[in-house]
């Protein structure tokens, strides 16, 4: 039976095989405990380049399948951004399913860190939403799997200003594809969501020079960086209307969809968000026909993986920080795959990252 056929067959009796085999997902892993009421998926979708590393993160899914399409989508994404990264990770993903401000606990993290611990190294967690650092400490009591841990416990603590760094370099090489240098100074940048990685980005922008608005929910965060930096507030969803040069979306996914888009006048969009395109076939191809330079989301914002990585290997801020401004070479390389074979920067993104994967895999078949 030829693979597409089996693959259709699968979808309509067995939602959760076909949806893995859509993407070659190699394990998903199920894992329950009424004493702690602990309900957690691992996905594991690649590890020809090393374990599959991801974050964990808890979430009140709607219903199981939720969670498991989240998994499988969030899994395959981290393959592409360590690949990219030029690191020698794979890609995985974990969700707890329940609310993170009433069912976390020690035990319930704990129990977690023992169903992590039983696939031997193969997948290795670290935090997502709804998780802390207080968290994986639990986690870490039950497994060495575990990375981004507190620094004050030898690991490399907080990623944010790594993923923010990061993302400062690739809205760099944007700015040298778009308008021939690099500079930054005096453009007009909308930076959507001044969280963790938002504000420090903030920092760098405000510092070179460039006329920065800010956006948020959390309104008393805007007051403050506002004050801090000199940044411009934009309340509610305005920011989509701005007269604007680089949209940086730092807050939620799915940011780029029609409605945006139809409201969008910015001539580029990089931003640390993941996951930022509704449909990255769909809204991939409506960016490139709106002549928009879109830094592909899993490309821009590995900083973070970067960070974690440096310290499965001995943390290294330093280290950590010259790999992430990278991100600036990797960026203009994808930029100029994209052109040169006509297609979206996100596909182009994909296809490098698929390719080392391959070529690896190639490698590892030589004894
Ligand atoms: P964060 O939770 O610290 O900050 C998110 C900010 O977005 C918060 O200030 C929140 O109030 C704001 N926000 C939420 N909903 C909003 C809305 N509708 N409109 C405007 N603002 C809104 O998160 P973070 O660590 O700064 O990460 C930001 C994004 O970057 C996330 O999508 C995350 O997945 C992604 N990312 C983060 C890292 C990292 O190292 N932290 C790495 C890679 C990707």
């Amino acid at each position: 039976m030829e693979v597409t056929a089996l693959k259709d067959s699968h979808l309509a009796q067995n939602p959760v095989i076909s949806q893995m085999m859509q993407n070659n997902h190699e394990q998903i892993v199920f894992c329950n405990d009424n004493e702690t009421g602990l309900k957690a998926i691992i996905a594991i979708h690649n590890t020809v380049l090393g374990p599959a590393l991801g974050g964990t993160r808890m979430w009140n899914y709607t219903n199981e399948m939720e969670a498991i399409t989240d998994v499988l989508r969030l899994s395959r994404g981290m393959t592409y951004k360590s690949s990219l990264a030029g690191l020698n990770l794979g890609g995985g993903k974990a969700v707890i399913i329940g609310d993170s401000k009433t069912q976390k606990s020690e035990p319930l993290m704990r129990r977690f860190g023992k169903f992590v611990n039983s696939l031997a190294g193969k997948y290795i967690t670290a935090e997502d939403v709804g998780i802390s650092t207080q968290d994986m400490v639990y986690v870490k009591m039950e497994t060495d799997s575990v990375t981004g841990i507190p620094e004050s416990m030898g690991g490399s603590g907080d990623p944010s200003p790594v993923t923010a760094f990061g993302v400062y370099m690739g809205m760099k090489a944007c700015a040298n594809k778009r308008w021939g240098n690099d500079s930054l100074a005096g453009k007009k940048i909308a930076v959507q969501g001044i969280g963790n990685v938002g504000q420090n980005l903030v920092k760098y922008l405000t510092k070179e020079g460039a006329k920065v608005y800010i956006n948020d929910i959390n309104e008393e965060r805007l007051q403050a960086l506002s004050k801090e930096t000199g940044a411009e507030v934009v309340l509610g969803d305005a920011i989509y209307d701005i007269d604007m040069d680089i949209y940086a979306p730092c807050a939620l996914g799915a940011t780029i969809n029609d409605a945006t888009l139809s409201r969008l006048k910015c001539s580029i969009i990089s931003g640390a968000a993941n996951n930022q395109l509704l449909d990255e076939n769909v809204h991939g191809l409506a960016l490139l026909e709106k002549g928009l330079l879109y830094a592909p989301d899993f490309m821009i914002n590995a900083g973070g993986i970067i960070n974690v990585y440096s310290e499965l290997t001995g943390y290294n801020r330093d280290n950590a920080m010259r790999q992430a401004e990278n991100i600036y070479n990797t960026t203009l390389k994808i930029f100029d795959a994209a052109t040169a074979q006509g297609i979206t920067t996100h596909e182009a993104a994909k296809r490098i990252a698929i390719k080392r994967i391959d070529d690896i895999a190639k490698i590892r078949a030589i004894r």
